[in-house]
């Protein structure tokens, strides 16, 4: 029997305390906290990583103030469009979704990819189908209209500029972040999981698809390795493979989880400006919760020990 562990992210970005009130921290330190414990409560009893990994990501999906399912930023045509995907490191099987919408919890639908259809990936219009057939639950645009994501999206348009949630001017005092969600789980029979959702960039065009619903680049888990979730500006974690990377560098180098972290999110990603961070997870229970950018919202909690909930760097 192994120790369990678990660990949780709310986006990484240009989170600084100085934008913050101690009422808006305490909200998403309690996001966070709720979201933890929804996946501790299934490690405890014996239950698998993998419930675990989406139990605490439906609990962000449903809290609005992270940039997935509820709280879905919006895109240049004021819709939105959710990504998500999840994997089981027991068995290498995955399920994925991308530009789905009025999903209540995409994560829950990529999940149902895996167990109820042959295929890894669906998007658009074949995956609201398949959500259909399976009666993944739904909701309206009115669910998801967030006044804060409305003016982000004003905003955006003005300066036609897509953004990243967590994205905050520097040279103004306003908040804009909160990104993307993800969990990585480690159960007590040594099995590992992750799962990532989100709903993209603010101002997003053209069906465009980011690193959470592509497995290998924003979601990995392999029990010989590591389970990692990612979080960060998608176009240079796709291009960089960060999820899969980090495993590859611990299967074929012998890295240690912490010095995959290392070389892929402080050096590889930030010569070539990818902005984010990841939670990651390997089989022994060790958790490292790297980030190049100024805070990640993050949280985690070892069998035995306290929790722990961190934002800034
Ligand atoms: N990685 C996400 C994307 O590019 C955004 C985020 O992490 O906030 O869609």
């Amino acid at each position: 029997m192994k120790n369990y562990a678990l660990a949780i992210h709310g986006g990484a970005g240009t989170i600084l305390k100085n934008t913050m009130t101690p009422e808006k921290e305490l909200l998403y330190k309690n996001g966070l906290q709720h979201a933890i414990e929804a996946g501790e409560t299934v490690l405890k009893s014996g239950g698998s990583a993998f419930d675990a990994v989406e139990k605490a990501i439906i609990e962000l999906e449903n809290n609005s103030l992270f940039n997935a399912g509820k709280g879905a930023v919006f895109t240049n045509n004021g819709t939105h469009e959710l990504d998500a995907s999840i994997m089981n490191g027991s068995n290498l099987m995955a399920g994925a979704v991308a530009g789905v919408h009025n999903i209540k919890n995409p994560i829950a639908l990529a999940r149902g990819v895996m167990e109820q259809s042959e295929h890894v990936l669906l998007t658009g219009n074949g995956a609201m189908d398949f959500a259909k057939k399976i009666n993944t639950p739904l909701e309206n645009d009115d669910y998801f209209f967030v006044q804060l994501r409305y003016d982000q999206l004003q905003q955006a348009l003005q300066n036609n500029t897509m953004v990243l949630d967590h994205t905050v001017d520097k040279t103004k005092n306003n908040e804009k972040k909160f990104g993307t969600v993800g969990c990585v789980a480690l159960d007590m029979n040594g099995n590992l999981a992750a799962g990532t959702s989100t709903g993209g960039m603010t101002n997003k065009k053209f069906g465009r698809v980011g690193d959470s619903a592509i497995i290998g680049a924003g979601t990995y888990a392999n029990n010989k390795t590591c389970a990692i979730s990612c979080t960060g500006h998608g176009e240079l974690f796709m291009r960089s493979v960060v999820a899969y990377d980090i495993s590859c560098l611990m299967e074929y180098k012998n890295l240690t989880l912490k010095e995959a972290c290392q070389v892929v999110v402080m050096d590889k990603l930030v010569k070539i400006g990818g902005e984010g961070g990841l939670i990651a997870l390997d089989s022994n229970g060790n958790i490292e919760l790297p980030f190049n950018s100024d805070g990640m919202y993050r949280a985690s909690k070892k069998q035995n020990q306290q929790i722990f909930i961190g934002i800034y760097k």
